[in-house]
């Protein structure tokens, strides 16, 4: 995190309500204005978080997606308009962010994220990457880099009716290949790679609160909660099935360890939270 800056007076006034809570103080209110926060995807997860981002006042917004806006996003997409069809999403999130927040500083590319473009797109002095990419092959690139260099990385995102959400730090927790491992089968991952899946815009709210409240309690307390949290609105078997698919043994594993059955044993409605641990078998953040 950068120097901690003053707030100015429309700041101060801007941010009234929150700076009332006991909970929260103009220090934490200056922790947040010196985040950099780089946001990998516009679409709905991304609409979520970075609105929350928006209204709390983080410090600067870095956002990346290749794609333009089109009506089948419009159901959940919520930063995007009709108004704004056929543009990149990264422009459309321009005009809504300096609309909402005009304080926070906010950059945002219409870049294809690869092995070569990342390491140029990402700034290493970012503090935290948040990725709602909708590919877990995307996922995995960027959680490689976050743990090569060391940042933060937060991944959250919706499956039909459900939202899931961790904040994970290699070394400090598990990275995403621990708890995610099944897409690096390249026959695996092109069966899914043309189907569309269904996004219901209801879990979105809630997955935007949980996420950034686990950044929150990462700033205030510098430690990371070390939690897997999912979230399911109705007990949709289907639902959870395709979900099941992704995960690593190791995932699957200390979910059962902790009274949760993933797939046809799943009877769940509501939030769960899975106490993290690293798979000393990864091979991304295993031989660390
Ligand atoms: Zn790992």
């Amino acid at each position: 995190m950068g120097q901690e800056k003053l707030l100015s007076p429309e700041e101060k006034e801007r941010y009234l309500r929150q700076l009332s809570m006991a909970d929260w103080s103009e220090e934490d209110q200056l922790k947040l204005k010196s985040l950099r926060v780089t946001v990998m995807g516009i679409g709905g997860a991304a609409s979520s978080i970075i609105n929350n981002l928006l209204l709390l006042g983080i410090g600067e917004l870095v956002a990346i997606d290749q794609d333009r806006v089109e009506l089948s996003n419009l159901n959940r997409q919520f930063i995007h308009n009709a108004g704004h069809l056929g543009m990149s999403k990264a422009e459309s999130l321009m005009i809504y962010a300096r609309r909402l927040n005009p304080h926070v500083k906010i950059v945002a590319k219409q870049v294809k994220i690869d092995e070569t473009t990342i390491g140029e797109t990402v700034a290493p002095e970012t503090d935290l990457i948040i990725d709602t990419f909708d590919k877990w092959v995307s996922r995995s690139r960027v959680n490689r880099f976050a743990v090569k260099q060391k940042i933060p990385y937060l991944m959250a995102g919706v499956v039909s009716n459900c939202f899931y959400t961790a904040l994970l730090h290699s070394p400090h927790t598990p990275c995403l290949n621990c708890l995610v491992g099944r897409f690096q089968s390249p026959s695996f991952v092109g069966s899914f790679q043309s189907a569309i899946f269904g996004i219901n815009a209801l879990p979105l709210a809630a997955m935007g609160a949980f996420s950034v409240a686990e950044l929150i309690k990462y700033l205030k307390t510098g430690t990371f909660t070390n939690q897997f949290l999912f979230g399911s609105l109705y007990n949709t078997q289907q639902d959870i099935r395709f979900f099941t698919l992704f995960l690593s043994k190791h995932f699957i594993g200390i979910s059962k360890e902790q009274g949760i059955e993933w797939g046809p044993f799943w009877n769940s409605e509501g939030i769960i939270k899975l106490k993290l641990s690293k798979d000393p078998t990864c091979r991304i953040c295993g031989s660390e």
